[in-house]
């Protein structure tokens, strides 16, 4: 017990020199003018300032999940516009029956895009108020990528006719290749995740449908050939397509491939023509929807 006390009274004592050390060595770091009070003012500030950046960190996570929110829908509004409904997915188009009444037609370029015709083309449909579909080729759009991205922002359509416009028997590795690179491309460029697929030369039994299909891509093949491939001339190209022409119909041409002069020059009479006839122009998109409505309006 002694021994208790005897250890008790310099436990004490060395506590009390702890305490007295602390205040000395604390109050040699503290500038003399600076209260103890206004140390804990410093200590508020900075938590207030977290606080403060936290604020600001939620306000830009809601920001940030908005922004995402809008280029969601952004994209969706966009394929609606620029892709075929699901209820085509896997499927091969030629024409759609239009519901009642509509005298649609549908104009669509292959093979570019393609330095001055693209240009040309682009002009005479901007200067009419017609939209068209594009079946661009890959290698040609990465030589041309701005007359890309002037086909989507000038409201056209753009869709997939494979990299390198082959025609051989293709495996499956090999149709990847050539359909994945030019969706991508297309993507990259443009925002465009396209599902409308055209074959070069309307093969069907090389390999590259077939992978298509199995990918959900519709498969848009035409109904009304200009054969402007063969440059004819344009008047005669002119009569090719409106006797090819019918309600729901889908017009090939071509900006791109070759010398597409022709093209260009029987352009403008083609759509007087039609227009005269009472058609008006729609997109692959537009008309397969109203195939849809009509299927609808039908049940
Ligand atoms: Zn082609």
């Amino acid at each position: 017990m002694e021994n208790r006390k005897f250890v008790a009274v310099p436990h004490k004592t060395f506590i009390a020199l702890l305490l007295l050390t602390g205040t000395v060595c604390l109050s040699l770091t503290i500038p003399a003018n600076l209260q103890f009070s206004q140390l804990l003012g410093i200590n508020r500030s900075k938590i207030k300032e977290v606080n403060a950046e936290a604020n600001n960190q939620q306000k830009f996570a809601e920001f940030q999940t908005a922004m995402e929110a809008s280029l969601n829908e952004q994209f969706k509004r966009q394929n609606l516009l620029s892709g075929a409904p699901t209820s085509f997915n896997g499927k091969i188009i030629y024409d759609i029956k239009p519901a009642v009444n509509k005298k649609v037609i549908a104009l669509t370029f292959d093979d570019g895009p393609w330095e001055n015709t693209t240009t040309q083309i682009l002009n005479i449909l901007k200067q009419n108020n017609i939209k068209a579909t594009f079946f661009v080729v890959g290698s040609a759009l990465q030589n041309n990528p701005e007359l890309g991205k002037q086909i989507v922002t000038e409201g056209h359509v753009i869709a997939n006719h494979t990299w390198n416009h082959w025609y051989h028997f293709m495996n499956p590795q090999a149709a990847a290749f050539e359909i994945d690179q030019t969706t991508k491309l297309i993507y990259k460029l443009t925002g465009v995740k396209t599902n409308l697929f055209r074959p070069p030369g309307g093969h069907l039994s090389n390999g590259l449908v077939a992978y298509a299909r199995s990918k959900n891509y519709a498969t848009l093949m035409w109904s009304a050939d200009s054969r402007d491939f063969q440059q004819p001339p344009p008047a005669t190209m002119v009569n090719t397509v409106l006797e090819y022409a019918r309600p729901g119909g889908i017009v090939l041409l071509h900006d791109g491939g070759g010398d597409r002069t022709k093209t260009v020059q029987a352009l403008p009479q083609i759509i007087t023509k039609l227009q005269q006839q009472g058609y008006s122009f729609v997109t692959i998109p537009e008309l397969l929807e109203m195939e849809k409505m009509s299927e609808k309006s039908e049940k």
